[in-house]
């Protein structure tokens, strides 16, 4: 039976395909990062399938139990806390792992479902018909030189940013000196969803007048203003 590697939503519960339903139904295990997020949305469609945690400090134990799982002929149903697993979360190290140890004999399976960074794009209205993205920056090692790839980039650098993140990010472009514009999209599919455009000091500006702005999860993009001819 295969690995099933299944998107998730993003916030708003209802934002779960039929086929993923069905799937998450039938598998015999739901291998889930954080299993009390995971618990919720299968009680919001009445599933009862058992769940294991799946997450980046899993040790070998529990990763030969998968394998095993697999060539024994389970189905395993792989969702993350929300999206689309390998996207900047630890679902693309199992996939690789299923992948080495178990070859043909075991099928991957995508169920397609939201990721919050096609969601941002489609409603940023930001022209990303190309794009760089780069996940989450890294905090310290690292972080300078993705910087340098957001200033090189002649397409627009999309970023995962935390709350806590997501002000320093835009000091930081201050300091760069770019022309920057950007954009945040924050808490989509969710009750307070929005959009915000603006150069990095116009947004820190609306983050010192509105606390709420600063809750929640993020989606960043970064372009640079073209030049006037
Ligand atoms: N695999 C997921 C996906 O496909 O979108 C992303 C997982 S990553 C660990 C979590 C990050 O995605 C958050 O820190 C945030 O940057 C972004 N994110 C997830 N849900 C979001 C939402 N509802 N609104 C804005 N950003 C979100």
């Amino acid at each position: 039976m295969p690995l099933f590697v299944v998107g998730t939503p993003i916030g708003n519960l209802e934002d779960l395909s039929f086929r993923a339903v069905r799937i998450l139904k039938e598998a015999d295990y739901v291998l889930c990062e954080d299993t009390r997020i995971t618990r919720t949305l299968l009680a919001h469609y009445e599933l009862k399938t058992p769940t294991v945690s799946y997450h980046q400090h899993s040790g070998l134990s529990r990763t030969d139990q998968i394998v095993s799982w697999l060539k024994e002929g389970k189905s395993l149903a792989l969702v993350s806390d929300a999206g689309t697993p390998g996207i900047s979360d630890p679902g693309a190290a199992l996939v690789e792992l299923v992948r080495n140890e178990c070859g043909d004999e075991v099928k991957i399976e995508s169920v397609p479902g939201p990721s919050a960074l096609a969601t941002a794009i489609s409603i940023a209205g930001v022209g990303c018909e190309r794009f760089l993205f780069l996940g989450f920056l890294p905090h310290k090692k690292g972080r300078q030189t993705m910087l340098k790839q957001i200033i090189a980039s002649e397409y627009p650098a999309v970023v995962y940013e935390s709350k806590h993140r997501v002000l320093k990010l835009l000091n930081e472009l201050i300091v760069l000196g770019e022309n920057f514009q950007v954009t945040i999209c924050r808490e989509l599919t969710k009750k307070f969803e929005s959009v915000y455009h603006g150069s990095p000091s116009e947004l820190l500006a609306l983050f010192d007048a509105d606390a709420l702005m600063g809750k929640g999860e993020f989606v960043v993009i970064i372009r640079k203003e073209k030049k006037k001819k």
